[in-house]
């Protein structure tokens, strides 16, 4: 925040150090107003099943076209909402749109997709993220079976104990369980077996190299091994190519997500994309 001198209402900063904080505190109130205004739309990334050969479902992510600054990654706003606790509005935002639109979805198109929900940290340890999952479910009326929430590991690293009785809480529920980008974090495959997920999310940063880089071909190769052997379902990210999806194929990986197959897309355009596989 900008420091104000009370006597001649002076501004104190150093504007080189205060630029980022500036841009911060500024998007934070933007963030505040895109809410309300409609600026922020989600956008879906099919899902393919390499077993079924058709789509089974699509990710919800989240875009913020700004008025001035134009278009803004959600890595850049998301960052900021969860320091501000801003995310967890933005968050249920989120969760009840995409509900509510792929029940509406699947009405009209008499399909049976699910969609899968990004879930901060902050937003999955919050005291009433429960409440809020199952009064959205009620209310769009969404079997949970057709949900998954995905998270990081980063809920493990000091919350074991909490996030373990949460994801527990909806596996019971039959909601579905992504742990995202693994392998980015401290992933270990010996704690896969003992957390209540149903999915595992490989990062993209594994399926880049993997046509060229035999140690990157060997860590798919093995979580997707391991990942099959204790039940989990396993989806690869990023994949942009027909020889990584041929490989990934070859290892038995049973979903994948990508720009190969389609970039993430609005609303209005998803019939068209999925209707390539259906
Ligand atoms: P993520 O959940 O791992 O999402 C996958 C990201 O990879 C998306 O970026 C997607 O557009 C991108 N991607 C998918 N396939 C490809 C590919 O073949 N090539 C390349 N280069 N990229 C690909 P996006 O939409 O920019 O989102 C980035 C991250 O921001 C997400 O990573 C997630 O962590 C966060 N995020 C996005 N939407 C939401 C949201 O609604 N809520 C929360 N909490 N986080 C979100
Ligand atoms: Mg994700
Ligand atoms: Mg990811
Ligand atoms: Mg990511």
């Amino acid at each position: 925040r900008v420091k104000l001198n009370g006597k001649n209402d002076f501004m104190l900063f150093d504007p080189s150090m205060n630029e980022d904080i500036q841009r911060k505190a500024s998007l934070e109130q933007d963030l505040k107003l895109a809410m309300k205004n409609k600026e922020l739309e989600l956008y879906y990334q099919p899902k393919f099943d390499l077993e079924l050969n058709r789509y089974d479902g699509m990710e919800a992510l989240v875009r913020w076209n700004h008025p001035v600054r134009g278009f803004i990654p959600p890595f850049e706003f998301i960052k900021i909402a969860e320091e501000s606790n801003l995310i967890i509005e933005l968050g249920t935002w989120i969760l009840e749109k995409s509900c509510r639109f792929i029940m509406e979805y699947n009405r009209t198109h008499h399909s049976e997709y699910c969609v899968s929900v990004n879930v901060s940290t902050i937003q999955l340890l919050n005291e009433n993220f429960e409440k809020t999952v199952l009064s959205i479910l009620e209310s769009t009326g969404l079997n949970p079976a057709y949900l998954e929430l995905e998270i990081t590991e980063t809920v493990f690293m000091n919350s074991m104990d909490t996030a373990y009785e949460k994801l527990k809480f909806f596996k019971e529920k039959n909601i579905n369980i992504a742990l995202d980008d693994f392998g980015t974090g401290y992933s270990s495959l010996t704690y896969l077996k003992s957390l209540p997920i149903t999915t595992v999310k490989l990062d993209k940063s594994f399926v880049d190299d993997i046509t060229f880089n035999a140690i990157s071909f060997g860590i798919v190769d093995n979580v997707i091994q391991i990942a099959r052997s204790i039940g989990l379902i396993i989806v690869v990210e990023g994949v942009e190519t027909n020889e990584q999806l041929q490989i990934l194929k070859s290892l038995r990986c049973h979903k994948i997500q990508g720009y190969y197959f389609s970039k993430p897309v609005p609303e209005a355009e998803l019939p068209l994309v999925l209707s390539q596989y259906h």
